[in-house]
């Protein structure tokens, strides 16, 4: 019986889910619940979704979300192969968090390995320690969402701390991984200078001298509508690169390449 997990869409030539042109594998499932989460069909681990009508909402907003083999997810990753190797680009897994299909998720990046494709994480790193030590073995690079430093807004804000996660971020820094934290900039969550310093603390203590910034956007809208659940960030603007210019500043006069 081959291994299968869930998954809610698999995306091709996408520019914004690491380097050069990459085909983006998004798993089902999410333990934490972000208040501004573009993605909210990934959020229940089975196939039906926090919405109305389980399966039926959830298909309305994607006919993808089914069990899919190894072989089928590999099956269109190498269609895009000339893609990834004239970009440097390659294949990212992504969710919903890829950590609770984990053992689907290695085996997939056993098979991009074998076929020499770059493979990236997209993750919260929310996992038991054991499952991420085994996990990260087998990725080229890992990206990983620090949505708070201080751990009462953290579960504020996702529902669960952050402790598990920076212990796990701090093991593959510490193991030499390749990891690129990055920082969803929400506002009225984490988007102060205030903030800014909590974080350039944070990643000085943990050895961390580049970060990324993703700020807030109102894309996931439509899905809280088609769902038929409130969406919590209704009305709240948009932030645009040119915001986020004195947050970036803070954390460039504290050493952090942002
Ligand atoms: S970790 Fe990502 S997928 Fe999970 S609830 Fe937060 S934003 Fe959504």
């Amino acid at each position: 019986m081959p291994v299968k997990a869930l998954l809610f869409n698999i995306q091709k030539f996408s520019l914004h889910d690491g380097p050069g042109i990459r085909t983006v594998v998004f798993f089902k499932g999410c333990p934490l619940r972000c208040r501004w989460c573009s993605n909210p069909e990934s959020q229940e681990a089975g196939l039906g979704t926090v919405g109305l009508g389980g399966v039926t909402a959830s298909n309305r907003l994607s006919a993808d979300i089914r069990y899919y083999t190894v072989e089928e997810v590999m099956e269109t990753c190498l269609q895009d192969r000339p893609f990834y190797e004239e970009s440097g680009g390659g294949v990212t897994l992504s969710g919903g968090e890829v950590l609770l299909q984990a053992g689907f998720a290695t085996a997939l990046l056993d098979r991009l390995g074998e076929e020499k494709i770059h493979r990236a994480i997209e993750t919260s790193a929310l996992a038991p320690a054991a499952v991420w030590q085994e996990c990260i073995n087998h990725v080229d690079l890992l990206l990983i969402d620090v949505k708070h430093y201080d751990r009462e807004r953290h579960i504020e804000g996702t529902t669960v701390s952050n402790e598990a996660c920076l212990a796990n971020l701090q093991t593959a820094l510490d193991r030499g991984k390749n990891v690129l934290p990055r920082i969803p900039v929400i506002p009225g969550f984490n988007n102060s200078l205030e903030d800014a310093e909590g974080f350039a603390r944070l990643f000085t203590a943990m050895g961390i001298s580049k970060v990324e910034l993703l700020p807030f956007h109102q894309f996931g809208e439509k899905k809280y509508e088609d769902l038929g659940i409130p969406y919590p960030m209704h009305g709240i603007p948009q932030l645009h690169r040119e915001d986020l210019t004195e947050y970036r500043q803070v954390l460039i006069d504290r050493g952090i390449d942002a």
